[in-house]
């Protein structure tokens, strides 16, 4: 046994589904937890039946009912609680999230950081949710507008950040006085139960009902009923554009708001005037960080094509220089990828990408032999493509990067942009012209846009997601909060007159 697994309580657990201190018992089938750092099966959780899932909603809609009478300070306090102890299972934690799902222990680590951010801003927030007030048109009234708590949250999420996303939707929708039901992706299902079990001695000690944090487990299936459920006013869901398309058809067909935070395809632009030293860092850790299974990985570099040869070469360079293995060894850059799925996914790609005539400069395979028993393991890759492939149009979430050249930055914005997706995006430039040229309303196209930074990663202080097929939702910092809670507008009368809007008579 693991000792990260015992510090985290997860030793004997196979019950799944959980209204916060109580676990349900479940007749549904039994999801298995394989690692993809060396196939071992970690743990089983029990998959979340009919049954289980309207008691689930049952509980989460009564515990709303008192829930959204707490002061929301007091709701962030409960909060601040919860980063106290994130700080205290940060390593545990860490540990799991890179042993399930296989990204590197620094990125796990980093993953349960950005939980304990969020947890810190939502604190905050629990004192700022503010409202407007406005000037009446009519004599003797008042004007505002003032948020209400929502309901319950549906929050669906991808297995590439089994934790970080849950909390960036809970903490600001328990700020806000929504409870929860999470359903974590079926390939990373313990995580979920160990941020359930985390949060679940906080809320004993704080007398918060049962329901207000609410996990089940399943694959799609369970994501459907969510989706479909008018108890569940949002839905928020992280995962593919194809994931994303059904889900908001669901959502909307009942008049019901969906966030959605989907695929990304981003792309840095690397300019004449870049400094390539620097740039070559935030491309490479853009493309092979995670295993290039990040929604902000960098898949394609769009390089000038005075720089193209000798930054192609500082990227074989330091492709040769990677170290692909067990990512809890810190010696070790690229882990695997998720499943053996992922792997065949990445090799039809290859595939796709050599019959559309693009040429490898650094060339992809599976790792076999000792140390990457589970198959999981792939050579991060680079190909010379051109941009209308069809392959380089699409996401394949593995460490593939397409590289192209371009002449006018114009060109290049148009090539950033000419893809269906649009979440992150960069420029590589010294040249403040290009910069502002980059992020002007005539530049990049998507939802994050950087300037000397790469694709990868992002701060919770800002309002994360993109546009187009990425979903245009908008999660974790500046106003994203609005998402989780419901806005009313309020006109007060105090005279003995009634005088209507627009300056109507209505004399009886
Ligand atoms: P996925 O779409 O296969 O699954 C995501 C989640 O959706 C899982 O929990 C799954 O069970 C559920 N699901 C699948 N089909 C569903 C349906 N029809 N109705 C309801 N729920 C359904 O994605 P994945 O392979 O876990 O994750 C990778 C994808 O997620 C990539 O495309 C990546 O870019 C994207 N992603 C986006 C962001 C973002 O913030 N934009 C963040 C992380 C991952």
């Amino acid at each position: 046994m693991k000792d990260f697994l015992q510090a985290l309580r997860l030793e004997a657990t196979n019950a799944g589904t959980s209204t916060g201190a109580q676990w349900l018992s479940s007749t549904g089938s039994q999801l298995n937890s394989y690692s993809p750092v060396d196939a071992s099966l970690i743990g089983q959780v029990t998959a979340t039946d009919k049954e289980g899932y309207e008691a689930v909603v049952a509980k989460a809609q009564e515990a709303f009912v008192e829930w959204r009478q707490w002061p929301a300070p007091r709701r962030g306090e409960v909060v601040r609680q919860i980063g106290e102890a994130l700080r205290q299972h940060k390593d545990a934690l860490g540990k799991l999230v890179s042993y399930e799902m296989g990204k590197s222990l620094q990125e796990g680590l980093g993953e349960v950081q950005e939980m304990i951010d969020i947890c810190d801003f939502a604190v905050g927030l629990s004192r700022q949710l503010y409202g407007l007030s406005m000037h009446s048109e009519r004599p003797g009234h008042r004007m505002y507008e003032q948020w209400h708590p929502l309901g319950v949250v549906g929050i669906i999420s991808a297995f590439n950040f089994p934790v970080a996303v849950w909390s960036w939707n809970s903490m600001l929708a328990w700020v806000c006085g929504d409870t929860c039901i999470w359903k974590a992706s079926e390939k990373a299902p313990l995580c979920s139960v160990a941020c359930q079990l985390i949060v679940q001695d906080v809320f004993a000690k704080n007398g918060v009902p049962e329901g207000v944090s609410c996990i089940v487990n399943g694959g799609r299936e369970v994501g459907e009923w969510m989706s479909n459920d008018h108890r569940l006013p949002l839905i928020s869901a992280t995962g593919s554009t194809r994931m994303g398309k059904e889900v908001g058809k669901a959502v909307a067909g009942r008049m019901g708001r969906s966030l959605l935070e989907l695929g990304g395809n981003n792309a840095i632009i690397i300019s004449k005037d870049a400094d390539l030293d620097m740039s070559l860092i935030g491309c490479v850790f853009g493309a092979v960080g995670t295993a290039g299974q990040r929604c902000t990985s960098t898949r394609r570099l769009i390089i000038h094509q005075s720089v193209y040869d000798t930054f192609s070469k500082k990227l074989a360079n330091a492709y040769a220089q990677l170290s692909i293995g067990d990512p809890l060894d810190s010696n070790n850059h690229v882990g695997p990828l998720i499943d053996t799925d992922a792997v065949k996914n990445y090799l039809n790609a290859i595939e796709a990408c050599k019959q559309q005539g693009g040429k490898f400069l650094v060339e992809g395979g599976v790792l076999q032999g000792t140390g990457y028993e589970s198959g999981c393991y792939v050579k991060p890759c680079i190909a010379e493509v051109t941009p209308d492939m069809p392959i380089v149009q699409t996401e394949t979430f593995a460490p593939i990067l397409y590289i192209m050249k371009y002449d006018t930055l114009d060109e290049a914005i148009a090539m950033q942009n000419n893809v269906p997706q649009g979440l992150s995006s960069a420029i590589m430039t010294l040249n403040l012209r290009e910069a502002e040229q980059f992020l002007s309303a005539a530049g990049s196209d998507c939802g994050i846009a950087n300037v000397n930074i790469g694709t990868s990663g992002a701060e919770i202080g800002g309002a994360f997601g993109g546009e187009k097929e990425t979903g245009g939702g908008r999660e974790s910092g500046s106003d994203a909060w609005k998402n989780y809670m419901r806005r009313q507008t309020n006109t007060i009368n105090y005279t003995n007159k009634l005088p209507l809007a627009q300056g109507i008579q209505f004399n009886l």
